[in-house]
């Protein structure tokens, strides 16, 4: 499973605002030629503020092993077949090293070099100000000296962490575009979008007809969530009733409380009732009533906040976090999909036609992933809809099914050299 995962790995806060993609990695060749391609290195070095070749150079000196770094086609191999949860771990000490500032371990920070002629490297911290020594014994400290980090016009090298999941400050993005010539490696975004044209899938043109004839007055609103929360335990309950075998075994038998209220139905209501409660605070609702890791919170969850299909697209990239904190295993990335299933049942009429644009969202806020996507695309289920109403909407989805595997295979290509 990837997701995004907090770059300091001494805070399991999910709502901790500095996240990196998970690192990837994929064994190829064998005997001697076998090395260990790592295939999302750009993205986390962005997360990171780093050129992605600092963080392939310290695997490699920690590995005792070689590296490649092919900037101009972003490929970033180490020798050797390693595991990725090994890797993971050096990232992480990596990141203590050259990124967290000594003193405060915000990540925001940028490297300095010194022009004195011991050329020491320093972590210039953006949030506490301080500067703080790197060691300079470590092989990767001269290798920075030789390949220091490019320099924008601002000075910094530091983007806004969070830029990418949620746009919480809109202002630290821009000078990355503006130095994109040499060193702005070929965004992923940049490729899925344009690679998307063609699908009409980019949003925007039509959003006016989005908001005709919604009742929105506060009486209207609850109503619609009461629905869609009933609905919600409704639909798990007939779930549970199923014995769908590959599913409900952690779910269960936690249902039903003291004061005989199901849980779920209950933070539907916190929702519905709070309509301005942030992600931590719906989180915290359901850690309260023993939902927190429940992939089936995520369809109550789902269907409480998401039910303004004006602005859905948009609330998804606001609430990546939210739908993320829940879990990320297959069941839970399924039970989102669910969840938004069942939200385009609810408005079908202004819906069904956006299901591309809505499992993109979902895919570019790295929410869901690939693979879930292409499980579930198999065939329609009736798991979280109705069998009429999954055909549907699965009929709707097949333009980024098809997007989705087409850009797999040019992966797939890519990788062979
Ligand atoms: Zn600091």
């Amino acid at each position: 499973m990837s997701g995004k995962i907090n770059i300091r790995r001494d805070t399991q806060d999910t709502f901790y605002r500095y996240k990196m993609p998970r690192l990837q990695g994929k064994i190829e060749g064998k005997g001697n030629g076998i090395k260990t391609v790592l295939p999302n290195i750009v993205d986390v070095s962005r997360a990171l503020s780093r050129p992605p070749s600092y963080a392939t150079k310290y695997f490699g000196y920690e590995l005792g092993a070689q590296t490649k770094n092919d900037e101009k086609i972003e490929k970033f191999i180490v020798n050797g077949a390693h595991e990725v949860p090994k890797l993971q771990e050096l990232l992480y000490d990596f990141i203590d090293r050259f990124v967290l500032c000594g003193d405060c371990k915000n990540p925001e920070t940028d490297l300095i070099i010194s022009k004195d002629k011991d050329q020491k490297i320093i972590r210039q911290c953006m949030a506490c100000g301080k500067r703080t020594d790197v060691d300079m014994r470590h092989r990767l400290s001269t290798f920075i000296v030789k390949n220091p980090p490019p320099k924008d016009k601002k000075g910094g090298q530091h983007a806004s962490a969070s830029a990418t999941s949620g746009g919480a400050n809109g202002a630290g993005e821009g000078s990355d575009g503006g130095a994109a010539g040499s060193g702005g490696d070929g965004d992923d975004f940049d490729m899925l979008a344009s690679g998307t044209a063609g699908l009409a899938l980019s949003e925007g043109g039509d959003d006016d007809d989005w908001d005709v004839e919604v009742d929105t007055s506060a009486e209207a609103v609850a109503e619609r969530q009461r629905k869609l929360a009933g609905g919600a335990s409704g639909v798990l309950a007939t779930g549970g009733g199923n014995n769908n075998n590959d599913d409900d075994d952690d779910d269960n038998g936690s249902t039903g409380d003291a004061n005989g209220k199901d849980p779920y139905d209950e933070l539907g209501d916190f929702i519905t009732a709070n309509a301005s409660a942030t992600d931590r605070e719906i989180f915290e609702k359901a850690g309260a009533l023993g939902l927190d890791k429940k992939h089936r919170a995520l369809v109550v969850v789902i269907m409480c906040v998401f039910e303004d299909p004006s602005t859905l697209i948009k609330d998804i990239a606001k609430r990546d976090k939210l739908l993320m904190a829940f879990g990320d295993s297959d069941k839970h990335q399924r039970a989102i999909i669910g969840g938004f299933e069942r939200v385009i049942e609810a408005h079908m009429d202004r819906l069904l036609g956006k299901t591309p644009l809505i499992l993109k969202a979902l895919y570019d806020e790295e929410i869901v992933e690939e693979e879930a996507f292409a499980e579930w695309g198999k065939k329609p289920s009736k798991k979280y809809v109705d069998k009429e109403t999954a055909k549907q909407i699965h009929k709707a989805a097949e333009p980024f099914l098809r997007w989705l595997e087409e850009a797999d295979e040019e992966s797939d290509d890519d990788d062979e050299e």
